[in-house]
């Protein structure tokens, strides 16, 4: 791939993008930049940004390899990926397989509840109004998505849910939640995009159920970087 790159379009609370000169091409750097709670709670995991670039490329090829369309192109080096130039659908999507965080919250249900069949949800991205909870119908009210664009997010997000769920389970790994993005190409197309990670993820050890995410982070429970480095030998070697 033979791009150059250009100036920063936008920097969010774990990544910088930047413009290349392909206009369908930007580039994503990922930083060791953490915040948890909405914010409030700023930190650094060390090395994060590696582990994430990497294990985001990683599982999205193995998603496209199963038919889901991604953005992923190409990785530059342990930082920078070049992926393809999306226009964000503002929903977050959310599945969980397993009672944990707001869901638990919410409902009192205790964390680690098995569910019998897995949840979606869908939240308004957005940042102002704190990523309210929404359900499909307000989506299609404000004009976020249309029926269709919400079909085919359903259908991959589950498709997506199976294919991980085995990938981790190869690796003695229990994928209880996660967030996924995603974006419009310019032809109106819709593929997965931002990342998958530990950041966005809740992978529990399945023998001892013990956190190797983001949780460690949020909780101030300790051993994060270890943690993130521990999924990346179990998927990478
Ligand atoms: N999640 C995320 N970004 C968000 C909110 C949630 O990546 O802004 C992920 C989170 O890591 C977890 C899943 O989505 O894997 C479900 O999160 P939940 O709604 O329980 O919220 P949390 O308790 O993580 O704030």
């Amino acid at each position: 791939m033979n791009v150059t790159m250009k100036e920063q379009m936008y920097e969010g609370k774990a990544k910088q993008v930047f413009a290349t000169s392909d206009p369908e091409i930007v580039m994503v750097h990922y930083k060791d930049d953490a915040t948890a709670g909405d914010g409030e709670k700023r930190g650094t995991i060390h090395d994060k940004g590696i582990v994430n670039n990497k294990l985001s490329n990683a599982l999205m090829q193995k998603l496209e390899k199963e038919g889901i369309p991604t953005h992923y192109i190409q990785e530059l080096n342990d930082r920078d990926t070049l992926v393809k130039k999306v226009q964000i659908v503002p929903l977050e999507v959310i599945i969980r397989n397993v009672a944990a965080g707001h869901f638990s919250l919410r409902m009192g249900v205790p964390e680690g509840t098995q569910f019998k069949t897995p949840i979606l949800e869908f939240s308004y991205k957005c940042d102002d109004l704190h990523d309210p909870f929404i359900n499909h119908y307000y989506a299609l009210a404000l004009d976020l998505a249309t029926q269709e664009e919400i079909d085919t997010i359903t259908k991959y997000s589950f498709k997506i849910n199976e294919v991980l769920k085995k990938i981790m389970a190869d690796v003695n790994i229990r994928l209880i939640d996660f967030k996924l993005e995603f974006g419009r190409l310019a032809d109106g197309t819709i593929i997965l995009a931002d990342e998958i990670s530990p950041d966005t993820c809740r992978f529990w050890d399945a023998t001892s159920n013990a956190h190797l995410d983001k949780d460690l982070f949020r909780r101030g429970l300790g051993g994060e970087e270890d943690a993130y480095q521990e999924v990346m030998k179990r998927l990478l070697g």
